[in-house]
């Protein structure tokens, strides 16, 4: 799914110190006299952390906001402007109370597509739009399984078709044999009707 609601996993949790937990790699110390051995008084990379930070769906809402005040990147609805115009700004006796989100952050690229947590892969999606794209990607998942489905019975149905190809093969050369054989015990072909009349002249 392409949406941002889950914090991503750290990929390396029992890394141990000096190796990032985030891309697997060395933390290397950049100077010094130790400068190409391992830092091992650190478990990230300064870069890795901050993906690390990102991914975590309240920074991630954060920042979306903080780039797009809630204006939808599909449909250009000004989702908070809507909101208030149909009544939604909060009364002091809603304070507290969870509010119900108006904007969705997405990302653009699916993490199972290869998307990553940067800011440039995450939009802002009205409810509505942001309801249009999972319906679409649902279709799009079904539409894929059903032709997995059917290129599956199609190579089925082909193993099938081989399988009694070659089973009439065998057939006939079985058929072909038995007629042989026969016809060798008996020494030679049964009479034909051509000399059967013959005879009765
Ligand atoms: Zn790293
Ligand atoms: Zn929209």
């Amino acid at each position: 799914m392409g949406m941002a609601q889950r914090r991503a996993q750290i990929p390396f949790p029992e890394a141990p110190r000096g190796v990032c937990r985030w891309c697997g790699d060395a933390i290397l110390l950049a100077d010094g006299p130790y400068r190409g051995e391992r830092d091992i008084r650190r478990r990230w990379h300064p870069p890795c952390q901050a993906a690390w930070e990102q991914s975590d769906p309240r920074e991630a809402q954060r920042r979306v906001y903080r780039r797009d005040q809630g204006h939808c990147a599909a449909c250009g609805l000004d989702t908070e402007a809507e909101r208030d115009r149909l009544g939604g700004r909060r009364r002091l006796r809603d304070f507290g109370k969870p509010r119900i989100p108006v904007w969705r952050v997405d990302l653009i690229v699916p993490l199972d597509e290869g998307g990553t947590f940067d800011l440039a892969n995450f939009q802002t999606l009205c409810n509505r739009c942001h309801d249009d794209k999972l319906a679409r990607q649902t279709n799009e998942r079904l539409e894929r399984e059903r032709e997995q489905q059917a290129e599956a019975l199609m190579a089925r149905a082909e193993v099938l078709l081989d399988v009694s190809r070659r089973l009439v093969g065998h057939l006939r050369d079985a058929t072909g044999e038995i007629i042989e054989q026969r016809a060798g015990e008996l020494g030679e072909p049964p009479e034909g009707p051509a000399q059967i009349t013959r005879k009765s002249e």
